[in-house]
């Protein structure tokens, strides 16, 4: 089973995913075969922030992508679920129309008991990244890098330096030998 998450919001990813899989092994079993085409999803916030609980989700008809929508606030888990089947249903081909009064796909009836399995899935929101400011041992550390590279320059520069003087020496010797016997010729 390939699924590839873009996620644009906060709820980890590893557990949005555990919520698609499970999604996948009840609604599009045959995306759990070998070989079975990827299906994307996006997950990005709803309006619901801190007021509402419930998500929203979008999907191509027949086509293996689609969208969900969760608020930033308190998820539903059995509404996460709900949406989840809701969407991956669309996914198969089955359209609104067929969805009527059944509480797999519409939140009517016993929709919460058949769409309890997302209470037993975490839902954590991802740890911000902590800015720190660099300790003394670290620019002390970064200081000591610097120094040594920028003293590997130098020899390499000097080195350098060396060979091409040299170099030179020798072709103005080079140059200067046949002016030599010339100048011996003239004297003579
Ligand atoms: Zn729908």
């Amino acid at each position: 089973m390939k699924v590839r998450i873009v996620n644009r919001t906060h709820w980890r990813t590893t557990d949005l995913r555990r919520f698609i899989r499970e999604g996948i092994r009840r609604e599009r079993r045959e995306l759990c075969k070998r070989g079975a085409p990827e299906l994307r999803v996006r997950v990005s916030y709803n309006r619901g922030g801190e007021r509402y609980t419930a998500c929203s989700g979008r999907a191509g008809i027949g086509c293996n992508w689609m969208r969900l929508m969760l608020p930033s606030g308190n998820v539903d888990k059995t509404d996460l679920a709900f949406v989840t089947i809701h969407e991956l249903a669309h996914t198969a081909g089955i359209k609104h129309a067929a969805m009527e009064g059944c509480s797999l796909y519409r939140r009517v009836g016993n929709w919460r008991e058949l769409a309890s399995w997302g209470e037993s899935l975490p839902l954590e929101k991802t740890l911000p990244v902590k800015q720190t400011r660099p300790t003394i041992d670290i620019k002390v550390e970064h200081a000591r890098k610097m120094l040594a590279r920028a003293t590997t320059r130098e020899k390499r520069a000097a080195t350098l330096r060396k060979k091409w003087a040299m170099r030179l020496r020798r072709l103005e010797r080079m140059n200067q030998e046949p002016l030599k016997i010339v100048a011996t010729q003239v004297q003579a």
